[in-house]
């Protein structure tokens, strides 16, 4: 089976298995689990923050951030297409109770006339709600891992400065963004209160997140990560697998992202593809009769997993357990499927 249907699905490699194994756990309530303060320290330094905490996922990550950054009832605006509210809506507002605010931007890029729009779009007074975040995603997955522009986020992180409102950023594959415009992780996330990176995607870990910020808003989120049940004791077996994975694996990520304009390539001119930026390849399949679940069904019975992401829309993630080999074999299994 040659399995592209998320960057979630690798298995930890043998030397990040013993690195976990191997870890200095003790129990992070009381901070003295060593692999965890390790893995946090170095994540600090490494993305150039001031704290930084390890999460369990991406999606406590995330709702902690935006427990941190309001009081409920506060509107937060994002992109209708962001995972915090495609995904994460329910959670948003049963855990922060706060009001999404969702724009639909043209283009999946919410810039600042699309955040205008969503401030504008309701009676605003000292006795309405707030608008207390913004919330960004990059690479955005909606859009098959479309990468947000850096100019654009330093014009929404200004914006929001002299607004008072602060700005999320969902960077569960910021790195994988990263490593396709060449610009330094520490760069991007400058134009952010927090943000949150997934190990458990391209940096192939099995589990956790890490949530970057000031120390200010760090002390406020190991308060709420606790309350949402996501305080851990012997931590440090998991925070090895993400340093381990920060460590060996951000190089491959340039490689992934080939792979994944090898694949789009090899299916242009067969089916309509959307453009492809970094490790992700979504097709249509509307135009041959067919939907996604149909042909998802015929790849799995010739050895190929796909994703059906919508009813015509099938997606193909390319991650670390696949070489470029299996990339032309899987598109010359899509392309005797397409015909
Ligand atoms: C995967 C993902 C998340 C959530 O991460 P989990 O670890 O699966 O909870 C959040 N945002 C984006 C953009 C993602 O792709």
């Amino acid at each position: 089976m040659i399995d592209l249907r998320s960057d979630t699905v690798t298995l930890p490699c043998k030397e990040m298995l013993r690195a976990m194994s191997e870890a200095k756990a003790g129990d992070d309530f009381y901070k003295n689990d060593a692999a965890t303060n390790e893995l946090e320290a170095h994540c600090a330094d490494f993305f150039g923050v001031e704290a930084a905490l390890f999460m369990a996922s991406g999606t406590l990550a995330n709702q902690v951030a935006i427990r941190c950054h309001t009081t409920p009832g506060d509107d937060i605006i994002t992109d209708e297409t962001y995972h915090v509210h495609y995904y994460e809506s329910a959670s948003t507002v049963d855990l922060g109770k706060v009001v999404l605010n969702t724009v639909r931007s043209p283009d999946g890029i919410l810039d600042v006339s699309c955040i205008e729009r969503g401030m504008l779009n309701k009676h605003r007074s000292n006795l309405s709600n707030h608008v207390s975040l913004i919330c960004l995603e990059n690479s955005i997955n909606y859009h098959g891992g479309k990468i947000f522009p850096l100019e654009e986020a330093k014009l929404v992180y200004q914006f929001a400065k002299t607004e008072k409102i602060k700005v999320h950023l969902d960077g569960a594959r910021l790195l994988n963004a990263c490593a396709a415009l060449g610009v330094s992780p520490n760069e991007y996330i400058k134009n952010a209160d927090t943000t949150m990176i997934s190990f458990s995607k391209g940096l192939g870990a099995p589990f956790g997140a890490i949530l970057l910020g000031s120390a200010e808003d760090i002390h406020k989120a190991v308060k709420f990560r606790k309350w949402y049940g996501g305080g851990l004791h012997q931590s440090g077996f998991m925070a090895a697998a993400g340093l381990f994975g920060l460590k060996n694996n951000i190089g491959q990520l340039a490689l992934d992202n080939a792979h994944a304009t090898l694949l789009a390539k090899q299916l242009q001119g067969h089916v309509v593809v959307k453009p492809t930026e970094t490790n992700m390849v979504m097709f249509d399949v509307e135009k041959l009769g067919t939907t996604s679940h149909k042909f998802v069904h015929l790849a799995q019975s010739v050895g190929l997993l796909l994703y059906p992401w919508s009813k015509y829309c099938v997606r193909a993630v390319t991650h670390n357990g696949i070489s470029r080999d299996d990339i032309i074999w899987a598109a010359d299994k899509i392309l005797e499927m397409l015909s």
